[in-house]
């Protein structure tokens, strides 16, 4: 038997797919700030406090990354091919959202601004 889609299903899928777009759009902007304005980063950093909890909500980011380990540290933590976009994560407020709207973790970070 074929189940019709309900008006509270289409709105789950919907919200589901609007999180999956703001989610890879923060990837790709941590992607172009971190390869072409390396300076913004660093500006927006100034703007950063707090400490990381390491609570792992980063690395899982749409996809878990394959070098989380079981115990959700990262494998490549000291070595020079971690990627650069998570050596500096969070860049912006924007960023903690996403730490939000993925996992409803909340980053130990936070951003004194609203500049960036
Ligand atoms: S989400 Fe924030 S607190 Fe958690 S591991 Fe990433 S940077 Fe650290």
């Amino acid at each position: 038997m074929q189940h019709m889609p309900t008006a509270k299903n289409e709105q789950l899928n919907t919200n589901l797919f609007n999180d999956f777009l703001c989610l890879l759009q923060g990837k790709i902007r941590r992607q172009v700030l971190v390869n072409t304005q390396p300076e913004k980063v660093k500006e927006c950093h100034q703007l950063r406090h707090g400490e990381c909890r390491q609570c792992a909500a980063c690395c899982k980011l749409i996809f878990r990354c394959p070098f989380l380990s079981s115990d959700n540290r990262c494998s490549i933590h000291e070595s020079p091919v971690r990627p650069r976009s998570c050596q500096v994560f969070p860049i912006a407020r924007q960023d903690l959202e996403d730490v939000r709207r993925s996992s409803g973790n909340i980053c130990g970070f936070w951003f004194a601004s609203d500049k960036n």
